[in-house]
């Protein structure tokens, strides 16, 4: 990478595309345009192929048959079908079930899926997660019965990086008769995930958070028994009637071969960008005496970091100080807002160690040179802050 260029440390916001990626997208952009439901005549089967190809290729990374692929936008859009498009079909049945549990501590389009549906007359329950953000699965096991429609906990957290117990997840809303839905946009292509392994009947992933294009995502929709969902949107009834509109080709071929990738390498990436984890940490740590690690720090993905620095400076301030480096306070989504993260005030976390508080997203094209460079700008940038703050005297 350009030496003047940024370190780009926040791979939880959004991965670069790979150049496989890149090179893989570029004929149906370049070439073949056909519409893939164009099959009438050969551009359109041709594109057409590749899209199912493609849905293969995206199947195969979580256990899937291709026809249980549903693509959607995005992992946002996916995780809105998924919720309301389950509520609303079971509610158009006639089921007793009104219950949706979740977490406190899931991304905004789950959380938001969920209150939506709250006025649609279905009853939220959104559980507490422990000070290391894990689920207590004995607290999940008391809570959910016949009365819970769904339970959608997350595969791994956005901003901490924890992964739940999916596998004990699945087991207990199978045992109460429920649907299980879990967003794993940020688990996918970083921890093994099975489908059958967990139970699931729904699993939303993102194209742009692994090294894919933005603008694509799935639903794993499953067919035996089988999941009956209300599509979000009229039209054509493409997608099985679950999701109309043109599938973007181009789109669907990159993410077809992100899933691949990530498939084939993923355990590779992990390994190698713990190490980078572990020489960013060592090197910061060394710096800033009392940095503090958030998150369970067994249960987490490779690439993740939240750290709170010592002195209860301001987040922002230390980012400011930093322009060398790309970092986030927390989820993309709410940085803009002066609220701090939910996520970390879901751990009992007070608001000032809250606001004190970096994300960190190591990823499969972070070298050790982009570590070095920026826990030493980091650092320094630690020192001037904490030394423009006037003295703090008496106890803390
Ligand atoms: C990024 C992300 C989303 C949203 O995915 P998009 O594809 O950008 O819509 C949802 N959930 C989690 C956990 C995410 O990290």
């Amino acid at each position: 990478m350009h030496p003047d260029r940024p370190v780009y440390l926040d791979n939880h916001a959004t991965t670069p595309l790979d150049p496989r990626v890149l090179a893989a997208m570029r004929p149906w952009w370049e070439e073949n345009f056909a519409n893939p439901h164009s099959v009438e005549h050969a551009m359109g089967r041709e594109a057409e192929a590749a899209v199912e190809a493609a849905r293969a290729e995206i199947a195969g990374l979580i256990g899937a048959e291709a026809r249980e692929i549903v693509l959607t936008s995005g992992a946002t859009e996916a995780n809105n079908l998924a919720i309301k498009g389950a509520a609303r079909f079971a509610a158009a049945q006639g089921s007793e079930r009104r219950r949706i549990v979740t977490l406190a501590t899931e991304h905004k389009c789950v959380l938001e899926s969920v209150r939506d549906l709250a006025a649609e007359g279905f009853e939220p329950v959104l559980l507490p997660v422990g000070p290391g953000g894990l689920l207590d699965l004995d607290l999940l096991r008391d809570t959910v019965d016949k009365r819970v429609l769904l339970v959608s906990v997350m595969a791994v957290n956005n901003e901490i990086g924890v992964v739940q117990d999916l596998e004990v997840v699945g087991a207990i809303a199978k045992a109460a008769g429920a649907l299980f839905h879990t967003d794993a946009a940020q688990g996918c292509g970083r921890i093994a995930l099975d489908v059958a392994e967990i139970q699931a009947d729904l699993l939303s992933i993102s194209g742009h958070k692994i090294y894919g294009p933005k603008g694509i995502g799935a639903l794993y929709v499953r067919r035996r028994p089988r999941v009956r969902l209300a599509p979000l949107f009229s039209g054509g009834g493409q997608e099985r009637g679950f999701r109309s509109g043109t599938l973007p080709a181009p789109l669907v071929v990159g993410l077809g071969e992100a899933a691949r990738i990530a498939a084939g390498e993923g355990l590779l990436d992990a390994g190698r960008i713990a190490g980078q984890r572990d020489r960013f940490l060592a090197a910061l740590e060394a710096e800033v005496p009392g940095l503090r690690l958030n998150g369970d720090p067994e249960r987490r993905v490779a690439g993740n970091l939240n750290l709170t620095f010592p002195g209860e400076l301001d987040a922002q301030g230390l980012m400011a100080e930093a322009p060398e480096v790309c970092v986030s306070t927390g989820s993309a989504c709410s940085s803009a807002a002066v609220e701090p993260s939910y996520v970390l005030r879901a751990l009992g976390m007070p608001e000032a160690e809250a606001r004190a508080t970096l994300r960190i997203g190591i990823g499969r094209f972070t070298s050790p040179a982009d570590v070095d460079r920026a826990a030493a700008a980091l650092a320094a940038a630690w020192r001037r802050v904490a030394a423009a703050r006037p003295a703090r005297t008496g106890t803390e």
